[in-house]
């Protein structure tokens, strides 16, 4: 079974195709600059990689684009479009209307459509994209996999917002947490890892990326997380500033002259580690600066780190106890100084790290980075949200 995934952003369409009976990535690739002059095509096979320069109006020519390459003579996988049984799409919000992934039907994108409001940055892109696919493989079956999906099974006074009941009835304003797929790979695997029953599991995951969040997987399932109505809330991440003070708004739109929109724009975009260190949002240069005795790049680091360690304390608390803490994403997989710098002085909750093992290369392989003595497993474990997307569509159809 062929199975192709699909994340559409708002000039970006990304695709992976997998072979289901082996769970392999034929080809990986993507559009960028969709609808902006310069938008290009990149290719990836085992035999190499293809760039093609070519105009894409919109997400339907990126998605034509996308399936010439796939079925081409010279550089294509397959013989013919009706070789792939299905398409996954990434999809942001569930908007609580889908507590998992659910196979298309023009019943679901209007749900979708209505819910666009909830993830105004991401929705209306993702909605094109399943479009797009819609018209030119009308007859393939198509599944939605929401990033919020996974954080269904939080608990009413986890996901709570403490408002008005009516406004929370009224217009769904709760948490809702993202990254769900990933947070479910990684705490899958970290199970198998365990070798427990997922009942008896008690792990904290940490997606450190572009944006970054935390969740608590209690028996395999969500218990809380740390983004909230909008991936906005929780840790400070590369530019948007996490939690605050929501007073906050009202004086700096007074200071600034600000609208509420432009004050969720700067929070979303001019502020995070970015703003702090007035550096990058890239740990690569922080790290680097920091190193080098930039000392608002080192302050940026202690922010970040100390604001994922109070949500792993947090969380400790929710569950009653730990057993294993895992990092994933760009930031989780790649930069051992963070990783350091958050698992330090938790000997309180019985967590330590080897650091001779936490100075390991990502070689995309699972690491346990546990120390002596550490009553907590803690483990380093790559991402994979493509390969959830094409499991959960596969689940779909049979
Ligand atoms: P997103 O998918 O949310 O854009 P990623 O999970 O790719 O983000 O993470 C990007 C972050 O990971 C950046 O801050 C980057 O600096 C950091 N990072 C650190 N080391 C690496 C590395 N070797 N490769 C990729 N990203 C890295």
């Amino acid at each position: 079974m062929k199975i192709l995934v699909v994340n559409a952003g708002s000039s970006s369409l990304k695709y992976q195709l997998f072979d289901m009976d082996t769970e392999k990535v034929i080809v990986k690739g993507g559009c960028e600059r969709i609808g902006i002059r310069g938008s290009k095509l990149t290719h990836k096979t085992e035999k190499g990689e293809t760039e093609l320069e070519q105009d894409m109006p919109n997400h339907k020519v990126a998605m034509q684009l996308v399936l010439q390459a796939l079925v081409h003579p010279e550089y294509g996988v397959i013989g013919s479009m009706s070789e792939i049984d299905a398409v996954g799409h990434r999809v942001l919000h569930s908007g609580g209307d889908f507590d998992r992934s659910v196979l298309l039907t023009d019943e679901v994108l209007a749900i979708c459509k209505k819910n666009a409001e909830l993830g105004p940055l991401h929705m209306p892109a993702n909605i094109l994209g399943i479009e797009a696919c819609r018209e030119v493989m009308p007859d393939t079956p198509m599944a939605l996999v929401f990033d919020t999906a996974f954080h269904a099974t939080m608990p009413p006074h986890a996901y709570m917002y403490a408002i008005d009941y009516d406004d929370y009835k009224n217009y769904k304003i709760r948490r809702y947490g993202f990254h769900g797929t990933s947070h479910k790979y990684v705490s899958q695997e970290a199970i198998k890892y365990l070798g427990k029953p997922a009942n008896e599991t008690k792990i904290i995951t940490c997606h450190l990326g572009g944006g970054s969040s935390v969740s608590a997987v209690l028996g395999g399932k969500c218990a809380d997380t740390s983004m909230g109505f909008t991936p906005l809330a929780g840790v400070p991440m590369g530019t948007r500033s996490g939690d605050i003070d929501p007073a906050v708004l009202e004086y700096l739109a007074a200071k600034k002259n600000y609208s509420v929109l432009d004050c969720v724009n700067y929070l979303n975009k001019q502020c995070g580690v970015a703003g702090v260190s007035g550096v990058s949002s890239d740990f690569r240069d922080l790290t680097k600066a920091a190193a080098e005795g930039n000392e608002r790049a080192q302050l940026a680091l202690d922010m970040f780190a100390y604001g994922v360690k109070k949500y792993i304390g947090a969380y400790v608390a929710a569950m009653n106890g730990l057993d294993c803490l895992v990092f994933t994403a760009g930031i989780g997989e790649n930069t051992w100084q963070v990783r350091k710098m958050i698992c330090e002085n938790m000997d309180v909750f019985g967590i330590r790290i080897d650091e001779k093992k936490n100075g390991m290369k990502n070689d995309g392989a699972l690491h346990d980075i546990t120390g002596e003595g550490s009553k907590v497993r803690v483990l380093v474990i790559p991402t994979n949200e493509e390969l959830v997307i094409a499991r959960e569509t596969k689940e779909l159809l049979v």
